[in-house]
């Protein structure tokens, strides 16, 4: 998978691309990050990407032209039809909020565009005439798309095939089954008085699964109840948490 990166500042992206999932899955060529600075693509003797904004008001917004003709040279460079097709997202605190649905989405194309805005914002006409999608990753204003940017990467990456050690590890993870994970254990099997619980240790599978099912449910009750009208239960499950819900 390609990500296409526009951005005023490619020199943040380079710990995180160099470290941990990122390397390995570039190091066995499952994905590409390109950056793409945007200053590169301006004409003028200053390198301009920003402006005042029309009508007043604090602070300062890039400019449309660098902006869409770094993307217009992206799509020059390839087959008509996929440049038609491409995600084109703009990162932005007024887009849809990103999740596990939207990551699980973007790790089906072969290619994104993340564009990072910076300062005020971007010319709302890229917004308009140019952006595909418009993603926030929170209910929060951040500096800049950067560290969004890296974010969605991160997310999208661990649920390439080939990325992750074992291909079962993003299966039961935190909200790709509609609930929280179950809590996890390693060694030493007593902890300052602190057992791990029995079950783990028994080597029995299934109910080691079931007991795992179990307090998933009971955690997301706890946590995020919201999430339990929207997971797949079935009947016992069901029954499981109106018993939970009963006052003690
Ligand atoms: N004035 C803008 C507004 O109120 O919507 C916020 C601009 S913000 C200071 C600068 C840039 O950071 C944005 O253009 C966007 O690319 C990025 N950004 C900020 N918060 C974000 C969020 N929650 N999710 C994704 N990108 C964000």
């Amino acid at each position: 998978m390609q990500f296409d990166i526009l951005t005023l500042f490619p020199e943040m992206f380079q710990g995180p691309l160099s470290t941990g999932l990122f390397q390995r899955a570039d190091s066995r060529g499952l994905v590409a990050v390109n950056l793409h600075n945007i200053r590169d693509h301006t004409h003028d003797r200053h390198h301009t990407v920003d402006d005042y904004p029309y009508g007043g008001g604090a602070g300062m917004v890039l400019k449309p032209e660098p902006i869409f003709e770094t993307v217009e040279s992206l799509q020059s460079e390839m087959p008509s039809e996929q440049a038609a097709t491409l995600p084109i997202i703009l990162l932005t605190p007024q887009g849809r909020l990103f999740s596990q649905p939207i990551a699980e989405e973007l790790s089906r194309h072969p290619q994104i565009v993340l564009i990072c805005g910076r300062y005020e914002g971007i010319d709302e006409r890229v917004r308009e005439y140019l952006v595909t999608d418009e993603i926030s990753i929170g209910d929060y204003v951040l500096g800049g798309g950067e560290l969004a940017a890296m974010v969605i990467i991160d997310a999208v990456i661990r649920l390439l095939p080939g990325v992750l050690g074992s291909e079962k590890s993003s299966l039961d993870e935190s909200h790709a089954t509609g609930l929280l994970e179950y809590p996890q254990y390693t060694r030493p099997p007593v902890y300052r008085d602190w057992p791990v619980p029995e079950v783990l240790l028994s080597g029995n599978h299934a109910h080691i699964a079931e007991w795992r099912r179990e307090q998933a449910i009971i955690r997301t009750l706890k946590r995020r109840p919201e999430m339990l009208e929207r997971a797949r239960l079935d009947n016992k499950e069901e029954r499981l948490i109106e018993r939970l819900k009963q006052p003690r």
